[in-house]
């Protein structure tokens, strides 16, 4: 195969660089390497050259899924009236007995959802809508008779007084995609849109706890939707194995407030993990969580790679801890930007300023990257990098303003590798040729963080993205 040469590369160098590209990775790095008259070349004009973007934390099926619902919260629906138009349209858009699968729902739009709202304004066919956190579920009347009999030994299925359910499902998503068969959401849109970005590398965040679950993700594969480099997570102790071209990356450990295991659980989990030569990556998203999950580190015994995802609060009294333990937490600064808000409103004001922490860590020396949590969070790294140097909120308030860091840390957060997050990549030979390449220097582009500075993108030196 013909070597591909790209000339006039900003590496941050006082002048322009060459890389040649051959078998799909980096194989020569210099200014002055010589063009042979067979060679490929792509002139960088200037442009920086960058390693592939790697998002450390989303979930590619939920995130195929969004594109196929309707969005029923912030920003686009903010009332009750929104809410119920933006119903309405895709009942009408549907073919009858078709489910309508709403996403984003947050309780500022028309209240705590529950079956009897949802009868009101779609009282004919069945209705599904999750919360903006992912972890629940609201049906209506239809729906939840189309369902029949609902378990009682997954997730939590809420009764009223009478023993009725409420509609409300929490954490009963495999259930639910096994009960309304296989549904197969097109990822193409998913990887096209994070190619045009620079995005190389997924790890979906998603506990996988079925084999079957991968077969989407091949398919997309073979397809050519998904052209990424994945990574995926599974639940402890399930039978996942990945196929050749996905990496299986760390056990993922769910926390929830109101049923959280008991510590030596936690600590069983961990030690799991690390039996099967596999990092934790611990879900925290509130104070308690984050406590239990790092004094269940320091009991279990932490492998050096152990993730805490998202890291939503982090006080101070956990950050010599963490470094000692060596954690890399993932975490996800787009929320301060989409939900920022409702989080000035809403949280309490002792957790406030210690909220999807950036610099801090930092400079404690704790690794961090970055993950989009989409479709949970903007699926832009871009608008998350964004969101680590300005800590602003869609209104334009500050949040948090003491954890911004600097555009080239916010950048590097996105630059680590699936097995060490923390660790930005470099372009030098012998890595793959996961490559961004910018329209404009890398100074100019950390003075304006935008996925619109793209120009190409290249997995294992093959084009995927040009947005010349
Ligand atoms: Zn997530």
């Amino acid at each position: 195969m013909t070597d591909l040469v790209v000339t006039g590369a900003d590496l941050g160098e006082s002048r322009p660089f060459r890389l040649r590209i051959s078998g799909g990775r980096i194989v020569a790095v210099g200014p002055d390497l010589q063009v042979d008259a067979a060679d490929n070349v792509f002139d960088a004009a200037g442009g920086a050259v960058i390693p592939g973007l790697h998002d450390h934390h989303l979930h590619l099926y939920a995130a195929g899924a969004a594109h196929e619902s309707v969005r029923v919260g912030p920003p686009e629906v903010v009332n009750q009236s929104a809410f119920a138009t933006a119903l309405a349209r895709a009942d009408q858009a549907l073919p009858a007995g078709a489910w309508i699968r709403g996403v984003a729902y947050h309780e500022s739009v028309a209240g705590p959802l529950d079956r009897r709202l949802l009868d009101k304004l779609v009282p004919h066919r069945p209705i599904r809508i999750q919360d903006r956190s992912g972890a629940q579920w609201t049906l209506n009347s239809a729906a939840l008779h189309k369902l029949g009999a609902i378990p009682t030994d997954q997730g939590r299925v809420e009764r009223d007084a009478m023993g009725q359910p409420t509609g409300r499902l929490t954490r009963m998503d495999r259930w639910l995609a096994d009960e309304l068969g296989p549904s197969c959401p097109s990822l193409a849109a998913v990887g096209a849109e994070a190619a045009r970005a620079g995005v190389t590398g997924f790890t979906d965040a998603t506990p996988l706890s079925d084999p079957r679950q991968l077969d989407l993700l091949v398919a997309a594969q073979s397809a050519g939707d998904i052209r990424q480099r994945v990574t995926v997570m599974s639940a402890p102790g399930a039978p996942i194995r990945a196929p050749a071209t996905i990496t299986l990356g760390p056990m993922k450990i769910l926390l929830d407030d109101d049923r959280l295991p008991s510590f030596s659980a936690l600590c069983e989990a961990i030690v799991t993990a690390h039996d099967a030569g596999r990092p934790a990556a611990i879900h925290c998203v509130t104070r308690v969580q984050t406590v239990l999950t790092v004094a269940a580190l320091a009991e279990a015994g932490s492998c050096g790679r152990d993730r805490i995802e998202h890291g939503a609060v982090i006080p101070d009294d956990l950050l010599a801890p963490l470094v000692e333990l060596g954690v890399t937490v993932v975490t996800n600064p787009g929320f301060v930007y989409e939900r920022g808000d409702a989080y000035l409103r809403e949280v309490n004001p002792d957790d406030l300023p210690v909220l999807y922490r950036c610099g801090t860590l930092h400079a404690a020396g704790i690794g961090v990257a970055g993950g989009t949590d989409a479709p949970f969070g903007p699926a832009d790294p871009w608008r998350v990098m964004q969101a680590c140097t300005e800590r602003t909120t869609a209104s334009g308030k500050r949040l948090g303003p003491g954890e911004r860091v600097e555009p080239r840390t916010a950048l590097s957060m996105f630059l680590g590798s699936s097995t060490h997050p923390g660790t930005p990549r470099r372009i030098a030979p012998g890595q793959p040729a996961d490559l961004c390449v910018l329209f404009i220097p890398l100074a100019d582009a950390l003075r304006d963080l935008s996925a619109n500075n793209v120009a190409l993108c290249l997995i294992g030196g093959v084009v995927v993205a040009d947005n010349r």
